[in-house]
């Protein structure tokens, strides 16, 4: 299957309920977010509004993060009341109703979905919030809750490069779950073989690992390749790949039908290589044209590579906010 027409199996994203899905904030506004709304039908997406689920009302006054008696607490200034332990027993029962996720987008900087640098005021006492920063109860919760998924706020990912790198992880776990679901040896061999040039952008160190695992020498069982397979697997995406090591996977591409390019088209190609390097061309415009020649010379191995289209291509969309550090989350 080439990766024009792949399909591309549905991540199970949990996504803050204000974002696209309902006017649920503290105002009784939605935030409007075109990368979520161009997400919805290429996910299943799981919702939910923390505060409007306590009780709290839409619209409502809105809660803040505080240090009282010095616990970090959720507090509501206009009403004098301390939300924590609703807000936590809440956080507690809706973790193990969620079900299996392959990432999350939450609201930046709310006390109850921010999953970093969320405002904490010293005291309930009227004040500037601190320097120091923290996350919102809800995400707090879904961080322990799911230690080794993406989790990033919608702030974040209007960066193109973290949106891309986030993207790429989620279609990629929805796809392994899909293989786990078959459950046998030749699915995992597949799924391994198809994202191996993917891996090898991302960690060669790790594509080795799962390289390993799924040559089985030490005839484990298949649940237990499954599951040794999937532990390694949470370590690749850790870190955004640099863009010298997209190049070297890309160059390897390019090897496979270089010989039978003009000059002149490996000159193009080489320069768009290099006008990558240098942050003004995103990585979708070198993929774009690698993809047209695997098409051109059918190359059956790298047809059916993930790397030149690790997400439905509905998604590129290279409107970049220009923000953001471009690390994920340490998974
Ligand atoms: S940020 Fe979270 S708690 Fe606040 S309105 Fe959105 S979904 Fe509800």
């Amino acid at each position: 299957m080439g990766s024009h027409d792949r399909v591309y199996p549905k991540p199970r994203i949990f996504i803050s309920r204000c974002i696209e899905f309902e006017a649920c904030r503290w105002n009784g506004a939605m935030i409007s977010c075109d990368f979520v709304r161009a997400l919805k039908p290429f996910i299943e997406p799981v919702t939910r509004c923390p505060e409007a689920a306590i009780g709290l009302g839409i619209p409502r006054d809105p809660i803040r993060l505080v240090y009282s008696n010095g616990k970090l607490e959720l507090y509501q200034p206009a009403t004098g009341r301390f939300i924590t332990n609703e807000m936590s027993k809440y956080c507690h029962q809706e973790m193990s109703q969620l079900g299996i996720l392959d990432g999350a987008i939450l609201k930046e900087k709310s006390p109850s979905c921010g999953n970093r640098e969320v405002k904490v005021y010293a005291s309930i006492e009227p004040s500037a919030p601190q320097h120091s920063k923290s996350q919102g109860f809800w995400a707090n919760a879904l961080m322990v809750a799911y230690p080794h998924i993406p989790i990033e706020n919608e702030g974040r990912l209007n960066n193109f490069s973290i949106r891309e790198h986030f993207y790429t992880a989620i279609f990629t776990y929805a796809a392994f779950r899909n293989a786990k679901a078959l459950g046998t040896m030749k699915a995992l061999i597949d799924f391994h073989s198809c994202n191996k040039l993917l891996f090898m952008a991302y960690n060669q160190s790790v594509m080795r690992e799962l390289g390993r695992i799924t040559a089985n020498h030490t005839e484990q069982n298949l649940q237990s390749c499954y599951a040794a397979y999937e532990s390694k697997l949470t370590h690749i995406f850790k870190k955004i790949p640099r863009r010298g090591s997209m190049i070297n996977v890309m160059l390897h591409g390019f090897g496979y039908f270089s010989d039978k390019l003009e000059s002149r088209e490996r000159s193009y190609f080489l320069d768009l290589l290099n006008t990558y390097l240098a942050g003004r061309v995103p990585l979708s415009a070198c993929l774009s044209v690698l993809t047209a020649w695997v098409e051109r010379f059918n190359e059956t191995y790298l047809r059916c590579q993930t790397f030149f289209r690790p997400y439905p291509q509905e998604l590129i969309d290279i409107t970049d906010s220009g923000k953001g550090s471009g690390s994920m989350r340490e998974l």
